[in-house]
């Protein structure tokens, strides 16, 4: 089967870059089917697109990385806002952060039900709560204050979703999303033509989690951190393990402490630290520079990059 592609994007004079990710886990070309790996590399190709015009326009990386995370809620295939997972309750409850480098102003939900693209109200909650983290009801509540219109549940189902979370109830399981194990999350990183950087970070959890389980993705410097010192980070991984590594913010300190670069900040966590604890997924991160890395301790992770170089590059699978 073909692997996805790498071509030339027109080369930029200030330097900018966006990687973004679908989620890590055991994705194998043996249970894909070529229409069905078109529609991912589709979905991934969209969002990223979507944040490298911001960029090239000379837009911010937070609006870069905003807008590629919302077309990842919206395409059904990923585990974030549309395509999120049903809980042990079969309701969904999603999870969402956003931090921007240039002053480390973040913003953050977590169970969230009803709303269509919980990255913009995480967004929102960043400019204009005064706090960092709103949950469930309470983050419902100052959706509703702002403005934001609700789905139904009627958006969020879908058959596919619907039978994972029938088969992990009937197991017993509290299920890591898709297939045997894949992490379905969706997150983007950016560095705008300005030298900021920006991250963001979406999902539905786990299938079959318990009520009221918050993963990795809304804790600001484990799922999700930035700072314009060092890097950006979004994670998808088993969340538990990911909050005990506080991975983000750990990739962070390596480089501006020890002052490693950013793989091999990256390489130490993904590679060593996570995998000591049993700590499966991995993350797509960028550096001041422009610099990306998206490393996986996983058997596949749906990825994408483009910068002003006019590198592009869509990848699912190891090699
Ligand atoms: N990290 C997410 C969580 O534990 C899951 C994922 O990446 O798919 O909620």
């Amino acid at each position: 089967m073909a692997e996805a592609s790498r071509c030339s994007l027109e080369k930029m004079s200030n330097k900018f870059s966006i990687a973004i990710h679908g989620g890590a886990g055991t994705i194998l070309r043996s249970s894909m089917t070529a229409e069905l790996q078109a529609q991912y590399e589709q979905g991934l190709n969209d969002a990223l697109m979507a944040g490298y015009a911001i960029l090239q326009q000379g837009g911010s990386s937070l609006d870069a990385v905003e807008a590629a995370v919302m077309s990842l809620e919206d395409f059904p295939l990923f585990n974030a806002g549309r395509g999120a997972v049903f809980n042990s309750e079969g309701k969904h409850e999603m999870d969402a952060a956003i931090m921007y480098g240039k002053d480390l102003s973040a913003g953050a939900v977590s169970g969230v039900r009803s709303i269509k693209n919980p990255v913009h109200l995480a967004r929102v909650v960043m400019e204009r709560s005064g706090h960092v983290l709103l949950s469930g009801e309470g983050a419902e509540k100052f959706a509703a204050q702002q403005g934001f219109t609700f789905e139904d549940a009627a958006y969020f189902y879908n058959d596919t979703r619907y039978r994972q979370w029938q088969e992990a109830v009937a197991e017993g399981s509290v299920v890591l999303d898709h297939t045997e194990k894949k992490f379905g999350t969706v997150g983007a990183v950016a560095l705008d033509q300005h030298g900021n950087l920006a991250a963001a970070t979406s999902t539905g959890g786990m299938t079959n989690k318990k009520f009221g389980r918050v993963g990795d993705s809304p804790v600001i410097g484990s799922g999700t951190y930035a700072n314009n010192k060092t890097c950006a980070i979004s994670c998808t991984g088993h969340g538990e393990l990911f909050m005990r590594a506080v991975v983000a913010h750990d990739i962070s300190c390596l480089m501006e402490y020890k002052g490693l670069s950013l793989k091999e900040a990256c390489d130490i966590v993904v590679y060593d630290k996570l995998v000591k604890i049993g700590g499966e997924g991995g993350l797509v991160a960028v550096d001041a520079k422009g610099n990306i890395a998206m490393p996986f301790n996983s058997e596949g992770m749906y990825r994408a990059m483009a910068d002003s170089d006019g590198s592009k590059e869509i990848k699912i699978y190891k090699d």
